[in-house]
């Protein structure tokens, strides 16, 4: 990106409620056969205009075509049943229901090629595409094949690489793994978590990034937030690792949470998608508060590699609410940008 202070969102922003049931995870749709799949193109068409219009620079699909952000994807593969469940607790957090891994997992078919494709043909601005990352996705199943996080994770960055090469060959610009189990399962994320994020990006030439936040805000995260006392320092157990990586950028939420911002200093060096959003309040953030965490983020992070972003996906907020708030992310980063030019 040329111009400083590129703006973009974690991800996942609110579906029309003619497609989805509105202010909810895993909402199921409410159309199907061809009117479901025009239906996802429509909405497609949708959050593109709404990104636009608020200014946005790094466009998405607003995760539109998938119900969520890490089964959609599983569902494409082989060796996962959706009919055989069994509850886990995700996350260290909470309890789900979750499909089962019952022989060798493979990609069976390209799962977002096609809307990617669509959007590049929407669009001259740069495209990111989100896809799970391998730890969060075996954080979210249960596993009777191979019994080893580790070797589960390492078959899904395969999946997760050719599906990435084809995004790359769609268009996309930046392709972004969500990995919000990393601020849960430190030692795991050092000790293979990495590696297999740079197994899904290998050979890319695009650019890459992970998102580790703190979740959406839905009541489990809000409480599991309350337990983690009066400084969030979980980014500082995976940063050390994160900033020696192939990974070219690093997406975070660092807006009214409790983070101290001077743990960015351990990535100093890689491009930042700094949080600026908070996404557990309908509350719309001014300006002049989006403004000032980008300013705090400026203390650590040189203003080339600063990319204000979201905490992370807006998908279950109101529609009004998400696009004030593109609106306050756009007007915000252009304050720091007229202070930084001056
Ligand atoms: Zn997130």
């Amino acid at each position: 990106m040329k111009k400083l202070l590129p703006t973009s969102t974690a991800g996942s922003l609110p579906k029309p409620s003619w497609l989805a049931e509105p202010e909810k995870l895993w909402s199921p749709w409410k159309l199907d056969g061809a009117d479901l799949t025009n239906g996802k193109l429509d909405a497609l068409r949708v959050t593109l205009q709404e990104q636009s219009n608020a200014g946005i620079d790094i466009v998405s699909d607003g995760e539109q075509t998938r119900q969520h952000f890490v089964t959609t994807f599983i569902e494409n593969l082989n060796g996962v049943d959706f009919e055989k469940r069994e509850t886990v607790r995700i996350r260290d957090r909470y309890d789900a229901s979750v499909p089962t891994v019952v022989g060798p997992v493979s990609r069976q078919k390209p799962v977002f090629v096609d809307d990617a494709k669509f959007l590049r043909q929407q669009t001259d601005q740069p495209i990111k595409w989100a896809l799970p990352g391998p730890m969060t996705m075996v954080d979210t199943l249960y596993d009777a094949h191979y019994k080893s996080r580790k070797k589960l994770a390492w078959e899904f960055s395969k999946a997760l690489n050719e599906e990435a090469k084809e995004l790359e060959a769609a268009g996309v610009d930046i392709i972004q793994f969500d990995e919000p189990a990393f601020n849960v399962f430190f030692e795991e994320v050092n000790e293979w978590g990495i590696a297999c994020l740079e197994r899904a990006i290998e050979g890319l030439k695009c650019e890459t990034a992970v998102h580790i936040c703190y979740g959406y805000g839905i009541k489990a995260n809000t409480d599991w937030k309350k337990t983690l006392g009066s400084e969030w320092r979980q980014y500082e157990e995976t940063f050390p690792s994160l900033q020696q990586s192939n990974i070219d950028l690093i997406s975070l939420e660092c807006h009214n949470g409790r983070v101290p911002l001077e743990v960015l200093e351990l990535i100093r060096g890689k491009k930042v998608m700094v949080g600026a959003i908070d996404v557990a309040t309908n509350t719309i953030e001014t300006p002049e508060e989006v403004a000032e965490t980008l300013r705090n983020a400026l203390k650590y992070i040189d203003a080339d590699k600063l990319y204000p972003c979201t905490n992370c996906g807006m998908a279950p907020l109101p529609r009004e609410v998400a696009r004030g708030k593109l609106n306050a992310l756009r007007a915000g980063a252009d304050i720091v940008r007229k202070e930084l030019a001056a």
